[in-house]
């Protein structure tokens, strides 16, 4: 799918407006005007789960239309750290400021082209406040009190699995 986004957006150069052609070697599109040779662009996402004690921070995003609760995400703009990323995001989607940020693993995402990076981090401070546009609700869940999750297999359940172990070993 990523790929075939990248050669449909792809059929023109972006400096001299000639033709392109895909490279026989490589997974890149080559003009055939001024060589510049183009290479996918991905889009770095930050997606984290939030632990304050023996609580999640699961919010229920208005973009999935539906009854799931799940972890924040958000894309890493330009000139940012995937930490700042992840601290800005989560400001700005919670107001909340979290501490002990650590990576836990990434997942290609084509829709159309992203990277998402899952972290785990650490409350630290703020009340939890939402804004009603990007989540229709959010809040501290304890892990042996749960609302509808994601679905196995993705990311986000797996972030929240890990940080439910974390919550029950040190109960
Ligand atoms: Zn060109």
């Amino acid at each position: 799918m990523q790929l075939a986004e990248f050669y449909r957006s792809h059929r023109w150069c972006g400096y001299c407006g000639h033709e392109m052609q895909h490279s026989t070697r490589e997974f890149a599109c080559l003009c055939t005007h001024c060589r510049e040779r183009y290479y996918p662009q991905i889009a770095p996402c930050i997606i984290v789960a939030i632990r304050r004690g023996e609580e999640i921070l699961l919010a229920n995003h208005s973009r999935h239309r539906n009854s799931i609760y799940t972890v924040l995400a958000g894309f890493v703009e330009v000139g940012e750290t995937l930490e700042q990323a992840v601290a800005r995001e989560v400001m700005e989607e919670s107001n909340v400021r979290v501490k002990n940020v650590r990576y836990v693993t990434s997942q290609p995402w084509p829709f159309p082209q992203s990277l998402m990076v899952a972290f785990m981090a650490e409350y630290e401070s703020g009340d939890l406040q939402h804004d009603g546009k990007e989540l229709l609700d959010a809040g501290w869940f304890r892990y042996d009190a749960l609302p509808l999750l994601p679905p196995a297999g993705t990311v986000a359940r797996r972030l929240i699995e890990d940080t439910v172990a974390i919550c029950r070993a040190g109960a």
